[in-house]
C-alpha cells in the first residue's frame, strides 16, 4: 500500500516550505507532473526505511477563484479523502489565528492521524510562544522548522508510525498490471465495462460519477492482466477543477502499480497537455506505454485522416516516438481486441531478454559502419554490448573512452536496437561503461 502524508493549513504556514525539504532528494520520479497548478505538489520520500508520499495540499488550490475559506475547505477534504497521516501545520511567528481554528474544526471529522505541527520554531528560545496552539484542542503537536529542518527528524518518527505497512498477499503475483488513465470522460469506464463486462461498472454521462480505482483480473481468449481502472470519482458534485486534480491524483497513483500504461485520449479533444504529463511520468519510470485515441467512431474520416493524427501525436510525444497508437471505440468495440493484443505484446517488450551473442553479431557490424565520431583526434572504440539483467530493458556498450559518446550518437544506438528489436511502448535505457 502506498501511503500518503498530506499537509494541510492557512497559507503562508509554510506548507511548501516542509514539502520541498521532504522530497527535494526524490522529486526526480515526478517532477512536473504539474497537475491543475504550475509547480510540484505531489512527491515522494523516505524515512527509516518507509516509502511514502507528500502531498502538499495548498498547492493544489491557490489561484482557484475561491475565498479562502472555500479553499481551505478543499483541501482538507482532499486531505482525508487521499491520505493516511495528516499534518496540520500552523505559525508560530503569527501565533494562534481564526482560520487556524476554523481548519482545527474541518479535521475533527477525519478519521485520519491528524499530527498537529507548529512551524517556524527557528530556534529553542521560540518555544515559549508555543503554547497558544494548545487551544486548538489537540493533547501534543510537534514543534519545527521548515526551513532550518530542526524537528522534522521527530516529527517523522511519528508519521511513519501510522502507516499501514501490512503485506497484502497479492492475489495476481506474476501477472503484468495495466493502468488505463486519461482525462475524466476520455471513456475510460466504457472501455473498462467492454474489456470486463457491463456489470461491474455503471457508466454515465456525467463525468466523475464512478467508483474509486479498482483492480480486476482480466482473462480471456487466452490472454491475462490486472487491470487497474482510475476511473473512479467517489464524490458527486464536485466542480471540475477538482475532478481534473482527482483524476490526476489517481493516475499517477496508477502509473506508480503499473507494468503497462494505456493513456486514454478522446479523438475529438486531442491529446493535451496533462495527457503527457502523464505519459512522461510513465517514461521516466520506465513503464510500458501505448496510447489509445478513443470516440474514433465520432472522427469524420477521409484517406490519411489517421496518418495525419497518428504524425500530430509523435510531434507532441518525442522523442520517446516509437509508441503504439490505437484509435479505437470503446463503445462500438472496435478494436478493443486488437488494444488488448497490444496490452500483451507491450508487456512482452518490456520484458524481452536479448543473447549477448546476438546482440554483438547485430550491433557490433553497425557500429563499425557507423562509429562514435571522434572527439580531439580520439577514436572510441566500442567493443562489447550485453543487456543488463533488470527488470526493464538497459543494455551496456564496453568502449575505451566512454565518456566521449554523445547524446545523439546513443539516440542512434537506441534506434538501431529499436530496428533490430521490438522494444514498441518501452522506455529503454544505453550505457557507455569502460572496458
Ligand atoms: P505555504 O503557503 O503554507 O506553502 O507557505 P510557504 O512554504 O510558502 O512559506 C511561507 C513563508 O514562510 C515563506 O516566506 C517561507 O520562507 C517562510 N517559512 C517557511 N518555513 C519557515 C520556518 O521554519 N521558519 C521561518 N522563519 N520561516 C519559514
Ligand atoms: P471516463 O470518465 O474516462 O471513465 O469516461 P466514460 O467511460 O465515463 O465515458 C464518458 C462519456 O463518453 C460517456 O458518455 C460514454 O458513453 C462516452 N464514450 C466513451 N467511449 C466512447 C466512444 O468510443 N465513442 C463515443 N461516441 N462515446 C464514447
Amino acid at each position: 500500500m502506498a501511503n500518503i502524508v498530506a499537509i494541510v493549513g492557512r497559507p503562508n504556514v509554510g506548507k511548501s516550505t516542509l514539502f520541498n525539504r521532504l522530497v527535494q532528494k526524490r522529486q526526480a520520479i515526478v517532477d512536473d507532473v504539474s497537475g491543475v497548478t504550475r509547480d510540484r505538489h505531489y512527491g515522494k520520500t523516505d524515512w527509516n526505511g518507509s516509502d511514502f508520499t507528500v502531498i502538499d495540499t495548498g498547492g493544489y488550490i491557490v489561484g482557484s477563484e475561491d475565498t479562502f475559506e472555500t479553499e481551505i475547505r478543499k483541501q482538507v477534504e482532499l486531505a482525508i479523502d487521499e491520505s493516511n497521516v495528516i499534518l496540520f501545520m500552523v505559525d508560530n511567528q503569527v501565533g494562534l489565528t481564526d482560520m487556524d481554528k476554523e481548519v482545527a474544526q474541518l479535521l475533527r471529522k477525519s478519521q485520519k492521524p491528524v499530527l498537529l505541527v507548529v512551524n517556524k520554531v527557528d530556534s529553542n528560545k521560540n518555544l515559549d510562544d508555543t503554547y497558544e496552539f494548545y487551544n486548538l484542542g489537540f493533547e501534543e503537536f510537534y514543534t519545527v522548522s521548515s526551513m532550518t529542518g530542526s524537528g522534522t527528524g521527530e516529527l517523522l518518527d511519528e508519521v511513519v508510525k501510522h502507516f499501514d505497512d501490512t503485506e497484502f498477499e497479492d492475489p495476481f503475483e506474476g501477472l503484468p498490471r495495466v493502468a488505463i488513465v486519461g482525462r475524466p470522460n476520455a471513456g475510460k469506464s466504457t472501455l473498462t465495462n467492454a474489456l470486463l463486462g457491463e456489470e461491474r461498472n455503471i457508466v454515465t454521462d456525467i463525468a466523475g460519477t464512478t467508483r474509486d480505482s479498482i483492480e480486476t483480473l482480466y482473462n480471456k481468449f487466452g490472454h491475462e492482466f490486472v487491470l487497474i481502472d482510475t476511473a473512479g470519482m467517489r464524490k458527486k458534485g464536485k466542480v471540475s477543477e477538482d475532478l481534473e486534480f482527482y483524476s490526476v491524483m489517481r493516475a499517477v497513483r496508477a502509473v506508480e502499480e503499473c507494468d503497462v500504461c494505456v493513456l486514454m485520449v478522446d479523438a475529438t479533444r486531442g491529446i493535451e497537455a496533462q495527457d503527457l504529463n502523464i505519459l512522461f511520468l510513465a517514461e521516466r519510470n520506465r513503464k510500458g506505454v501505448m496510447i489509445l485515441v478513443n470516440k474514433w467512431d465520432l472522427v469524420e474520416k477521409e484517406t490519411n485522416t489517421i496518418k495525419e493524427y497518428e504524425a500530430e501525436i509523435k510531434k507532441k510525444i518525442a522523442p520517446f516516438t516509437d509508441v503504439p497508437i490505437l484509435f479505437i471505440s470503446a463503445l462500438t468495440k472496435q478494436r478493443v481486441h486488437k488494444t488488448v493484443e497490444t496490452i500483451m505484446q507491450v508487456t512482452e517488450n518490456r520484458s524481452r531478454r536479448i543473447k549477448t551473442s546476438k546482440l554483438n553479431e547485430l550491433m557490433l557490424p553497425i557500429i563499425e559502419i557507423t562509429p562514435p565520431p571522434a572527439i580531439k583526434g580520439k577514436y572510441i572504440k566500442i567493443k562489447y554490448v550485453t543487456q543488463l539483467p533488470t527488470k526493464t530493458p538497459q543494455f551496456a556498450f564496453f568502449a575505451n573512452l566512454p565518456q566521449y559518446v554523445k547524446e545523439p550518437y546513443k539516440r542512434f544506438i537506441e534506434n538501431q536496437l529499436r530496428k533490430n528489436f521490438d522494444f514498441t511502448g518501452v522506455p529503454i535505457d544505453i550505457y557507455f561503461r569502460q572496458k
